[in-house]
């Protein structure tokens, strides 16, 4: 019989939205769309899904008119690049009762997240020659650092089944939860020859898993788009990885999707 430490570890986490229809937004602040477009590639799947939600806005199909409209759950893809990216997600955490930040950009800032690595007054004149003086050149920072955010979807892009599947969960009134897995398990799983072992560089088993192992699958590395999982060192990984290749393309590997930072953090402890 199961005691009472347990019984409370198992209960799920309420979110208080339990409802037959959640009212949601999907928000883009500067991205590719690809998230957003991971949903719509779900077509028919799709569509049958979204009789559980009423969808407002939905920056890349629609437009909500009335900007004065409250959301159970706003949706939020994209980096917070410019003044008025920030104001927008500001504005939609005031509407939505849940913030779900979907994908690297996100997340970590990705692409544009390059930038906090390299001199950014020389990458946007590189970028932008005639017009540079003109372009805003923040650093780059995840939405976290701006507005309380509830769960984050990872991955460049996540699949539009598991957002579905984190909208629907939240419907039920619990709170999600990502698998604790790295890459590795679900690798193997599918018989995938170790890249590691082969003497490849390969991050997965300090990434959380999730993906299916995708990229693996396709005999292409892990490079860590859905960030590093909480709790792992990656020191021992890093030792490893530093006698197949040199150290700075170790850091060219870690800054694609932008987690170099948090690479070197968790090395020294830091939460
Ligand atoms: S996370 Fe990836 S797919 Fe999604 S907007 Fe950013 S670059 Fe595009
Ligand atoms: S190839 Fe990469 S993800 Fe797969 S088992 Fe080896 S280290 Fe892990
Ligand atoms: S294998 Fe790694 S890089 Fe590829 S989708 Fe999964 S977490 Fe992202």
């Amino acid at each position: 019989m199961p005691n009472k430490k347990t019984k409370k570890e198992i209960r799920p986490r309420r979110t208080r939205l339990g409802r037959e229809k959640l009212k949601v937004a999907i928000v883009g602040l500067t991205s590719c769309d690809g998230c957003s477009v991971s949903i719509l590639d779900m077509g028919l799947e799709f569509i049958a899904s979204i009789d559980h939600f009423e969808l407002g806005d939905f920056f890349i199909v629609m437009d909500e008119k009335d900007k004065k409209v409250e959301y159970d759950v706003a949706i939020v893809e994209g980096a917070p690049l410019t003044k008025k990216n920030i104001e927008s997600l500001k504005a939609i955490r005031q509407r939505a009762k849940f913030l779900v930040g979907i994908g690297a950009c996100a997340h970590f800032g990705v692409i544009p997240n390059i930038k906090n690595y390299i001199d950014k007054g020389k990458a946007v004149k590189y970028q932008y020659p005639k017009t540079y003086k003109k372009v805003e050149n923040p650093d780059i920072k995840p939405i976290s650092e701006f507005v309380k955010v509830d769960f984050i979807i990872p991955g460049c892009p996540p699949e539009g089944k598991d957002i579905i599947s984190v909208l629907n969960t939240i419907r039920q009134g619990i709170l999600p939860k990502l698998l604790e897995n790295p890459v590795c398990y679900e690798c193997q799983m599918n018989g995938n020859e170790c890249l590691l072992q082969k003497g490849e560089p390969c991050l997965g088993p300090v990434i959380r898993g999730g993906c299916r192992a995708v990229c693996l699958n396709s005999k292409f590395y892990c490079k860590g788009c859905r960030g590093i999982l909480p709790g792992y060192n990656t020191k021992q990984l890093e030792n490893k990885l530093l006698k197949l290749i040199s150290r700075e393309q170790l850091n060219h590997i870690l800054q694609v999707f932008g987690i170099q930072k948090d690479w070197y953090r968790v090395q020294k402890g830091n939460k």
